[in-house]
């Protein structure tokens, strides 16, 4: 059931770089493209006077950089993806009373968005 394959401290933990420049790790996944971007190419593709600035885009999991992020962590502050949520919620009996919430697609601009924004745009859902 659990993918055993998050490589968190192992050698091969690379994360997964920007499909379009492939030099930046990226840091959303554009979910209209089905690409994952750096945040420069983000900025270029997503630009706010552009129609693409409506792709929805979520970002990567902070944990393993490799998958798209399902849930925020509130007591982590942190964006999992559903495969490290289940691994990390479920290694002990505290974590796994974290809170999480689902992650909204980021819609607009990502230009002064950051992660700790996150919770105000489910909050205001
Ligand atoms: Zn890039
Ligand atoms: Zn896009
Ligand atoms: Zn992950
Ligand atoms: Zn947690």
């Amino acid at each position: 059931m659990l993918k055993n394959n998050i490589g968190v401290g192992s050698s091969n933990k690379w994360s997964r770089v920007c499909d379009t420049c492939q030099s930046a790790a990226c840091i959303v996944y554009c979910l209209t493209d089905s690409v994952y971007l750096c945040s420069l190419c983000d900025a270029k593709f997503h630009a706010p006077n552009c129609v693409a600035s409506w792709h929805e885009r979520v970002w990567v999991c902070e944990i393993c950089e490799r998958a798209p992020a399902a849930f925020l962590c509130k007591a982590d502050a942190a964006t999992l993806c559903s495969s490290c949520d289940a691994h990390i919620h479920s290694s002990n009996p505290q974590a796994s009373c974290h809170h999480r919430v689902p992650i909204l697609p980021i819609i607009g601009s990502l230009l002064g968005q950051d992660h700790d924004i996150i919770g105000n745009i489910i909050v205001l859902n």
